[in-house]
């Protein structure tokens, strides 16, 4: 039998941050009732005449530079002509012969092993309204979302499984959050991914016919969907058929992918310039000014968390998987210089109380609690195992950790005096100990120090009861 490559291109729309429309001034806030968010330019009324919006212009150019595009000054809005029900102006206005942006790439870590995949084109897009079915035994048209800005990153078909297809979105999304252009929220669509699959006998140079794998809706399914559909082509190829060139959808529940339809060519849409836009110019000085801005990526802050900060690769990875939690590491790290302990800390307490929406993260301490809490272990004030009840304590409190230390009377004691009175009671009250101590059995040490801290309820610093202890014992013998 064959051997088969599989090739991939995945192209996915994002819905830019913006407060209105690409081309009106509706809002584009997401669960509103039905065609409340509407007007003459978005519902396409004729003679209704749409304006670019600045905002989601700079939104995407920012998305470009992200992703090492380069930036074309003149490019061109297009009509793209298709009739469905959810978009009523008959035409979608999208970038077609002359996007803003080209030739870009993005680093993706497949498994350990980087990889850079290459990025066609971003350019900008509106996006169609909402088909409901249902509603009162009907279907209707919401048209809320009609002329939402979205870019449409296409990525050049340089991935050759579904693993690699699936870090190219997860890196892919990163950096949309991390620019703070999208929300990453596959499930409510503001992150769409199509996958383009197609299958080809290894070494061979020219790709076969592709299959255009439509919204698929959570990283694990498209994985899953191209795993199906390229099992789908080769089973066809093994018995001699040929894969024809066409949309299809992927069921779950079944694991196989589905016909939708034919795929059209872009002919078929007869794209041409939209006479009710002038060509986008973007300026290279507020281009210049737009990558002076960029924030620390994703990729970058992980090799600086693992190169500068000494974290090991999988701390640097959860802490950069989310633009809060790094924010929130970074904050504590601007108030304790512990960079790994902070991290652990991160890692086994703070991630188990966040929750996270979209780009909103819900902590249930503050980075200021947190890095007090490891100033308060850090000078020996409490032991670690005392720290963790501290923050149960502090957990969704405004309380600091110092407060609650003092309450419970937690501190630990470092008074030498009343320490060392603990350590001669213990001595006194076990002559057959010492006895076995001073006959060279200093390994029994620890049995001391643990009857002191038993003594002590845990409060007394463990570190100076054995240096004490040591002294009292040895001297004794001398
Ligand atoms: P369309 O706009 O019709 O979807 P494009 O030429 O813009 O077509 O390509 C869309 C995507 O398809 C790109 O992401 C590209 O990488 C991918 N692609 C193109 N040819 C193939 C192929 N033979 N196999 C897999 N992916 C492909
Ligand atoms: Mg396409
Ligand atoms: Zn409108």
């Amino acid at each position: 039998m064959t051997q088969y490559e599989p090739v991939i291109g995945l192209e996915v729309h994002a819905q830019l941050l913006t407060k209105s429309k690409l081309f009106c001034r509706c809002s584009v806030q997401f669960g509103q009732e039905p065609n409340r968010r509407v007007c003459p330019v978005c519902l396409g009324w004729p003679g209704a005449l749409p304006m670019a919006n600045r905002e989601a212009v700079r939104l995407a150019v920012r998305t470009a530079l992200a992703l090492n595009c380069r930036i074309v000054e003149r490019s061109i809005f297009a009509r793209k002509q298709y009739f469905y029900p959810d978009l009523p102006k008959g035409y979608q206005i999208s970038q077609y012969e002359q996007p803003f942006s080209e030739a870009g790439f993005l680093d993706i870590d497949v498994d350990g092993s980087p990889k850079r995949a290459g990025i066609t084109r971003v350019h900008m897009e509106e996006d169609a309204g909402k088909n409901l079915h249902g509603i009162g035994g009907n279907s209707v048209v919401d048209l809320n979302r009609a002329g939402t800005p979205l870019v449409e990153i296409v990525g050049d078909p340089d991935l050759c499984s579904s693993a690699e297809a699936a870090a190219y979105l997860r890196a892919l999304r990163d950096v949309l959050i991390f620019i703070g252009v999208n929300d990453g929220n596959l499930e409510e669509g503001s992150f769409r991914c199509d996958a383009n699959v197609s299958i080809r006998p290894k070494g061979q140079e020219q790709f076969g016919t592709r299959v255009e794998l439509k919204n698929i809706n959570s990283f694990r399914f498209v994985q899953r969907a191209i795993d199906a559909e390229v099992a789908r082509q080769t089973a066809i190829l093994d018995s001699g058929g040929r894969v024809v060139q066409e949309t299809r959808s992927y069921d779950p529940d079944r694991n196989v992918t589905k016909s939708l339809r034919s795929k059209a060519d872009a002919h078929d849409y007869r794209y041409f310039p939209d006479p009710d836009l002038p060509p986008l110019v973007i300026d290279s000085a507020w281009v210049d000014q737009e990558r002076a801005g960029l924030p620390e990526l994703p990729a970058q802050k992980r090799d600086r968390y693992a190169g500068e900060l000494g974290l090991t690769p999988a701390a640097a990875q959860t802490l950069t998987s989310h633009p809060a939690v790094a924010s929130f590491f970074e904050q504590v790290l601007q108030l304790v210089d512990s960079p790994v302990k902070a991290a652990n800390w991160m890692q086994t307490e703070v991630l188990r109380g966040v929750k996270t929406h979209g780009l909103d993260a819900q902590f249930s301490v503050t980075p200021a609690q947190v890095a007090e809490l490891l100033q308060l272990v850090e000078r020996g004030d409490i032991s670690g195992k005392q720290a963790k009840e501290v923050y149960a304590a502090m957990e969704g409190t405004e309380r600091t950790a110092s407060q609650i230390v003092e309450e419970r009377g937690m501190k630990v004691v470092s008074d030498e005096g009343a320490l060392r009175a603990l350590c001669q009671q213990v001595i006194d009250q076990n002559p057959k100990g010492v006895e076995t101590y001073r006959s060279g059995k200093t390994g029994t040490l620890g049995f001391f120090v643990g009857q002191v801290m038993k003594l002590s309820k845990g409060s007394a610093n463990p570190k100076l009861v054995s240096e004490l202890l040591q002294s009292l014992l040895d001297g004794g013998a001398s």
